[in-house]
């Protein structure tokens, strides 16, 4: 039987790299896109398997159509307002697409869809100024953001539907995880993509926020893996997926710079303009539970992904290779 499989936000870098798995292993995915498809809407002109479907986290009636439509037998929501710095200005509509839109998706699946499976990406962000680290599944939730606490809210509320309606929802409580889709209003792009263009000759000096603030950096390509194991365990269950390794700020600004061959600390300016009102301190994940229940392991580290995401930039921009000094 070919499985079917509901994409939220499958424009984006995580419904992307999801749906490139779950193609690779037979599945047919239909995609929510939301007013900005990206270059979605041509790929699932070639590709037969994958189905786009227009649909709104702000609009039940939407959702249930494309649920009508997909029948699904796995459903991963990434459809969010995602950055936790726009967040701050964009508060309401947080509420309404991030935390609002799960209890509207879960409805319709408890409606049309009762056996599907259900994975939420949930996140760090949750344990906001966390009581420690690395923080686990049972780590108090205590978010500092219209973000963190719009991704809390949903997160109960998977719990709720997993335990008083007997559904099969699982929360993805996931540590930043970038790639080359990331765009450049998260800070591993922005710096990835101004050492790229310093290195050209292109940009003079990178304005950055917080170099201190510490996170847990790993691959979304490993990350959506993580969300497949789960709905395809024996049980629905809660999982932290990271990396289990915190860099700050200044490091990853170190490590791009470093990797074509510049010192970060003659082109970084920090700037008041990109600090948050609150910012969690360390957010760090331990992923015991999901490598022993799901077997799940990361294959790239925080260099690799760096390396991968300034090379990816050097080649936009338009050079050949590194080396050499800035022109
Ligand atoms: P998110 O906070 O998980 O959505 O990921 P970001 O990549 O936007 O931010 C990660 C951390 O980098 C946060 O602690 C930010 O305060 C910090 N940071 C420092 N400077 C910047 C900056 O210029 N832009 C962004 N986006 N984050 C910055």
């Amino acid at each position: 039987m070919t499985k079917r499989a509901l994409i939220t936000g499958v424009a984006g870098q995580d419904g992307t790299y999801l749906s490139r798995l779950l193609l690779e292993n037979g599945y047919d995915v239909y995609g929510i896109v939301g007013p900005v498809p990206g270059d979605f809407m041509d790929w699932a002109q070639r590709e037969p398997r994958l189905h786009a479907l227009h649909a709104d986290m702000t609009d039940s009636a939407s959702l249930r159509a494309a649920v009508v439509e997909s029948r699904p037998h796995e459903v991963y929501n990434f459809a969010a307002v995602s950055s936790v710095g726009q967040s701050w200005t964009h508060g309401e509509l947080v509420v309404d697409v991030n935390a609002a839109g799960v209890v509207r998706m879960l409805e319709a699946l408890r409606d049309l869809a009762p056996d599907a499976h259900f994975c939420q990406a949930s996140s760090a962000e949750i344990f906001g100024k966390a009581v420690s680290a690395p923080q686990d599944e049972n780590t108090p939730v205590r978010p500092v953001s219209p973000y963190g606490s719009s991704k809390a809210y949903a997160h109960f509320m998977v719990q709720n539907y997993r335990d008083a309606r007997g559904m099969f929802a699982c929360n993805a409580i996931l540590y930043n995880h970038e790639s080359v889709m990331r765009p450049p209003t998260f800070v591993t792009r922005k710096i990835t993509r101004a050492a790229a263009a310093i290195k050209l000759g292109l940009q003079s000096e990178l304005r950055l926020g917080n170099l201190d603030a510490k996170r847990d950096w790993g691959f979304a390509g490993d990350y959506v893996r993580a969300l497949w194991l789960m709905l395809n365990a024996q049980a629905p269950d809660d999982y932290v997926v990271a990396s289990g390794n915190a860099n700050t700020v200044r490091d990853l600004a170190r490590a791009a710079f470093s990797h074509v061959s510049l010192n970060y600390e003659q082109y970084v300016v920090v700037d008041p303009e990109f600090f948050r009102p609150l910012d969690p301190d360390v957010l760090m994940g331990d992923a015991g539970k999901a490598r022993r229940e799901l077997g799940w392991e990361p294959t790239i580290t925080f260099e690799e992904l760096i390396a991968m995401m300034v090379e990816a930039d050097l080649a936009e921009l338009g050079a050949s290779g590194v080396g050499g000094e800035p022109r």
